[in-house]
């Protein structure tokens, strides 16, 4: 019985405890969500400046300027991008054909028919 009756009053005691560093944290937790949400800002503004910098379907790595090569879907909708010399390996592995009737002007042939 005496077990008992410090369990619970401890548990009282931890309970208020936890609460305090559950509210603690949510205090930081607020206050790191709102530098987060600035570090976001920050990155959206940077990958606005440098929309250059695309990344390769294919390989993975940035693909300078110049040197990209864009899909679209039927839709006009970017699909993905491709490093010229990547595009060009795909190209070779994969039956594509030029259709004028989708603004991408390629198709894989076979996939929309
Ligand atoms: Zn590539």
């Amino acid at each position: 019985m005496q077990m008992n009756d410090v369990r619970c009053r401890s548990s009282a005691g931890e309970r208020k405890a936890k609460v305090e560093v559950a509210l603690a944290r949510l205090k930081s937790l607020k206050c790191q969500v709102s530098e987060l949400r600035a570090q976001c800002e920050a990155l959206k503004t940077l990958q606005s400046e440098k929309q250059e910098a695309l990344a390769c379907n294919e390989c993975g790595k940035l693909i300078s300027q110049g040197q990209e090569v864009t899909l679209k879907d039927s839709f006009g909708k970017v699909k993905s991008h491709y490093h010229k010399d990547c595009f060009k390996a795909i190209w070779l592995s994969q039956n594509w054909r030029f259709d004028y009737s989708s603004p991408g002007f390629l198709r894989m042939s076979g996939k929309d028919e």
